[in-house]
């Protein structure tokens, strides 16, 4: 056991790489990192290893609450609160440019906390440049607009900020998530209390840093690390938190959302699980659809709301692909996150490794067959062999439910109709996808298909300037693209009398 008194508020790590950086590890709240009020910390654990790394500052309730109470000053009274747009503007760039002269760090950082590879660690950080850029380039362009009803009253409206934003993100993609929503959060003059997912909390912290670099106001950007059922709750039911975004389980969405109306109807976005469709039609390119159903399902270790879990193939076809994917997902190169050539790193936590493999057996009990994988890789940290479950029925719960692992499902359809219902029989909406070579096809999927996302002949094909979010249970808003700068913002209407 740790206590807060032998934990500094920084120290210098040594990743396996051998980055060497100073590493926050204090809340960062108005500015400093601070210890928690109740002097709690917890533990990092590296998935890679299953080892304890290091400890972070634990935020409880009463961190929220002064973490709320900065962001509330900074929106109201601080520099914040009179600076011009295009200020705005030029802090998130210089953001983004120290993630760039830091992006070796961050990525490592990432590969260390999360277990994910280091070639998609920095695909992740590129990510977040690009999304912290195009949401520099929105600050100075939210505007209102004049409004005619008669020659006696002149009318506008506004889009102001909404004031001081709670921020919940999930430790699939520690810093994408943060980007995702600090960007448009800071773009349209708000204030934030960000909380990082327990399991990952190193990413936030050095990211916080840089904002401070960056020059941005004591208050403006406060990010904790701390539990759901504390931290995170006293975030959804706060008083004087006017929004709040969360990325996570729909289980978790749900209490989100009661919080919330049972608090002070704080508006809320919600981006939750999925299950989504990866259709092949016979008249695909095999090839590269067999590559891009092993990416939508592998990438980032199946730990992807956006995953196509659910892989169809059209009848005439199904035996080829499932011999040319098994060899394909066999083939991936599994293991250490900080070697070059991995491209599937660790599951994030003991947990999540129990709860995918608990989906393995009941894959196993429901009467799927293992065409491969359904076993740890290697014998220390948390891998999992890419695995893929034939024999299946759209009843089973590994058809149904979210594994949010290295496993998938691949089932035969007959026709555009019969893919068309089964895409479509789950409570989720998120992404899905269809390879085909027939651009009618293609857009009668798209168009019937009922999710927030539809990739044609790819996957996982995210853009900071594409909207993206669920339909059904994946969730309420948008983030991403222009569309993210609604949840920022609300509508003030000014109607003069000129009579
Ligand atoms: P997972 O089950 O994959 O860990 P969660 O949805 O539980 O995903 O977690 C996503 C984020 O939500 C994390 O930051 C977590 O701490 C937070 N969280 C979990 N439970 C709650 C809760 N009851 N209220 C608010 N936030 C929560």
């Amino acid at each position: 056991m740790s206590s807060a008194a032998s934990v500094p508020l920084s120290q210098k790590f040594k990743l396996p790489n051998g980055v060497e950086y100073e590493q926050p590890l204090g809340l960062f709240i108005n500015g400093d990192f601070v210890t928690g009020k109740e002097g709690k910390v917890f533990e990092v654990i590296n998935p890679a290893t299953a080892k304890v790394v290091g400890f972070v500052h634990e935020a409880t309730a009463a961190d929220v609450d002064i973490a709320v109470d900065a962001a509330e000053t900074a929106f109201y009274d601080g520099p914040w609160s009179k600076m011009s747009a295009a200020d705005r503007s030029k802090l998130l760039l210089k953001l983004a440019d120290l993630f760039e002269e830091n992006l070796t760090v961050l990525a490592s950082i990432e590969a260390f906390d999360n277990g994910k590879s280091i070639q998609l660690a920095r695909g992740d950080i590129t990510a977040c440049i690009g999304c912290l850029r195009y949401y520099g380039g929105w600050a100075d362009k939210i505007h209102g607009k004049v409004i005619e009803t008669s020659p006696e009253s002149f009318n506008y409206t506004k889009q102001e900020p909404i004031g001081v934003c709670g921020q919940i993100i999930p430790w699939n993609f520690p810093l994408l998530m943060w980007a995702w929503k600090i960007g448009p959060a800071i773009a349209c003059g708000n204030t934030v209390v960000l909380k990082t997912a327990e399991q990952t909390p190193l990413g936030g912290l050095y990211a916080a840093k840089l904002c401070k670099d960056a020059g941005f106001p004591p208050g403006v950007i406060n990010i904790i690390s701390g539990f759901g059922r504390t931290a995170g709750a006293a975030i959804a039911s706060h008083m004087k938190i006017h929004k709040v975004a969360f990325t996570g389980s729909t289980l978790v969405g749900r209490q989100i959302m009661k919080a919330a109306a049972e608090s002070n109807l704080k508006k809320v976005t919600l981006e939750l699980g999925g299950k989504s469709p990866n259709i092949v039609f016979e008249d695909a390119d095999i090839d590269r659809a067999v590559e891009w159903i092993n990416f939508g399902i592998y990438y980032n270790a199946g730990q992807c709301c956006c995953a196509g879990s659910r892989i169809y193939v059209q009848e005439s076809i199904y035996d080829k692909v499932i011999e040319a994917f098994k060899k394909r997902a066999e083939a991936n190169v599994v293991g250490n996150p900080f070697d070059e050539t991995t491209f599937q790193g660790a599951q994030v936590s003991e947990a999540q490794y129990n709860r995918i493999m608990s989906y393995v057996e009941i894959g196993k009990e429901e009467g799927a067959t293992v065409e491969t994988g359904g076993e740890r890789h290697g014998s220390e940290g948390y891998f999992i062999k890419p695995t893929v479950f034939s024999n299946v029925t759209e009843n089973m719960r590994i058809m149904q439910e979210e594994i949010f692992g290295p496993v998938c499902t691949i089932a035969k359809f007959k026709d555009l109709e019969d893919v068309i219902n089964k895409g479509n029989s789950t409570a989720y909406g998120l992404a899905s996808a269809v390879h085909t070579r027939s651009l009618g096809t293609a857009m009668e999927v798209a168009n019937r298909i009922r999710a927030g996302t539809v990739w044609v002949n790819c996957y996982n094909s995210i853009h900071w300037a594409l909207p993206f979010g669920g339909y059904g249970e994946s969730g309420i808003g948008r983030e991403l693209g222009k569309e993210a700068l609604r949840n920022y913002t609300q509508i003030k209407t000014v109607s003069i009398n000129l009579s």
